[in-house]
């Protein structure tokens, strides 16, 4: 008998497809409908991750993880060059949580043609906040994410709220695009002090480590003055992160849910607050959902 050893790591697209029609094969003939799951990540998997790749088990049939550190999405002066990469732990990972295929492909088989290949627009939103500090780094994600759609054509894409601008983004591209594709949304997985993880926190030393709670403190403290209004939620963030050593603030801004556009002073209803910051010599972002009566 053959043990079949999950997931199987694969790096091109032509035997990523044929894979997949396999699979799918395999699960209609158990009279099964086959429903696939995408969870695109970088890598350099932590808890969040795991938490996406849950949900995607939960959700479908077969599911697959790709791993890609995508160049288009990098700044010249970004940590593309040094961004955590650790294939062999994440596929161990992956097969704790039971992915069935794992598409890590070299940058040369997603872009053969290099900087000419065709690029998607993130439009004017993908402009502001992260778009502004990252110039054409939304343009990257949304042509990568479309890129993987059609290559592994998922039923569900499943993405953190960690990333929320990313999320609206992606959600409008779908949207735009009448692509055939369901998102869903995990919530932001936590240290237990409230920091979001992320992979670039191992660039954190413990200084830095501690200064970056602040973020997710004031964005708590926020929320909770948000009864008051914008305003008042606005100066309780600012109170906190203001007042952490080491944290340069880079936006602090309280968007609209269905333009991300920012908020009037005097707005009500849901909202989100989105930060950004250099800790150390790390750039972090978080999130909150805020609800103002
Ligand atoms: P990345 O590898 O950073 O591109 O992230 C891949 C996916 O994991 C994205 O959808 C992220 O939003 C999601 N993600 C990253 N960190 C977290 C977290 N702390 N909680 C939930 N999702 C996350």
């Amino acid at each position: 008998m053959t043990v079949l050893t999950k997931p199987e790591v694969i790096d091109t697209i032509d035997e990523l497809r044929s894979r997949l029609c396999l699979a799918k094969q395999n699960v209609a003939a158990k009279g099964g409908d086959a429903h696939v799951v995408l969870v695109p990540t970088m890598g350099a998997l932590h808890d969040g991750h795991r938490a996406l790749v849950r949900r995607a088990v939960a959700a479908g049939d077969i599911v697959v993880v790709s791993i890609f550190v995508n160049p288009l999405q990098f700044g010249v002066d970004e940590d593309l060059d040094t961004y955590p990469r650790t294939l062999e732990t994440d596929v161990a990972a992956l097969a704790e949580e039971g992915a069935d295929f794992v598409f890590a492909p070299h940058t040369r088989e997603m872009y053969p043609d290099g900087a000419a290949s065709t690029r998607l627009t993130a439009g004017a939103v993908g402009g502001l906040y992260e778009g502004a500090a990252r110039p054409g780094h939304f343009d990257g994600m949304l042509t990568v994410v479309a890129k993987l759609f059609n290559i592994v054509e998922p039923d569900i894409a499943v993405f953190g709220q960690k990333d929320a601008q990313q999320v609206f983004l992606v959600e409008r591209m779908v949207a735009d695009l009448n692509l055939r594709v369901r998102i869903e949304v995990v919530p932001t997985v936590r240290e237990d002090n409230g920091l979001a993880l992320s992979s670039r926190n191992r660039n954190l030393d413990e200084p830095a480590r501690t200064a970056a709670r602040s973020l997710s403190v004031g964005l708590t403290a926020a929320a909770a003055a948000a009864h008051a209004g914008v305003p008042a939620a606005i100066v309780a963030a600012h109170a906190v992160i203001g007042a952490a050593p080491l944290v340069k603030l880079d936006y602090l801004v309280v968007v609209h849910p269905h333009t991300y556009l920012p908020v009037d002073d005097d707005y009500r209803g849901q909202a989100r607050m989105l930060v950004a910051a250099v800790v150390g010599s790390t750039r972090l972002i978080d999130n909150i959902s805020l609800d103002i009566p």
